[in-house]
């Protein structure tokens, strides 16, 4: 009797678009940066503080990954930097050949740094490599400080973590050092940047390490 066994292979699907996508990327010098969290957590508002800064040294561009609109890529664009809009068609994260359309579409050669804001989901987002080289998670006190608890993966392959909307803490059920010790017991050395979106201040070491990592081109860590 002849039994068929189909194995899962040894690179899937994703991980081998992952790796083309990181080889492009390479190729061209552009750093890449995975931003993940929640719906509502904040990370077209923190890509909106962030990119008019950053633009004036390098040259910066965004994928924009949503399962249905064009509604923040049209909030990118509005910041004259090019971007490209991924739809998922209802799939709750991007996939690296998703991704990969999208390079397609952007003139890599002329770029250095690269955002991909993820559909906004704390779970599935966080176990698709995209061929990032690194990753920023985001969580808003909105959302409670349990999160880091109850989604580690997100923010333990995360290489920085941001607590938004800092602004709400009065008003929320939030406790800071809870949810900072949850992070930390995922990663100890794991930098948190503690943002309000409307004081640009506070995002000024998150700029910094962006910066330095477009820069020199440094692996992220
Ligand atoms: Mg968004």
């Amino acid at each position: 009797m002849r039994i068929d066994v189909v194995r899962k292979s040894l690179l899937t699907d994703n991980e081998r678009a992952a790796a083309m996508n990181r080889a492009l990327l390479n190729e061209a010098g552009v750093m890449a940066i995975n931003v993940l969290g929640g719906a509502g957590c904040g990370k077209t508002t923190l890509l909106e503080g962030i990119i008019p800064r950053l633009s004036r040294e390098f040259s910066v561009a965004v994928l924009e990954g949503d399962i249905a609109t064009t509604r923040d890529a049209e909030r990118i664009a509005s910041l004259g930097v090019p971007v490209v809009q991924l739809l998922t068609d209802g799939a709750c994260h991007l996939s690296a050949t998703l991704v990969y359309h999208g390079l397609d579409r952007l003139e890599l050669d002329a770029l250095d740094l690269l955002f991909i804001e993820n559909v906004g989901n704390p779970i599935c987002p966080a176990n698709f490599d995209l061929g990032e080289h690194g990753r920023l998670a985001v969580l808003s006190v909105t959302e409670g400080d349990d999160k880091p608890y109850k989604y580690p993966y997100l923010f333990k392959t995360a290489n920085r973590v941001v607590i938004s909307k800092l602004d709400l803490l009065p008003h929320c059920d939030f406790d800071l050092d809870r949810a900072m010790a949850g992070i930390h017991a995922l990663g100890p050395e794991k930098p948190i940047d503690r943002i309000v979106m409307n004081d640009p201040r506070s995002m000024e070491p998150l700029i910094a390490w962006l910066r330095d990592r477009a820069r020199l081109a440094v692996p992220v860590s």
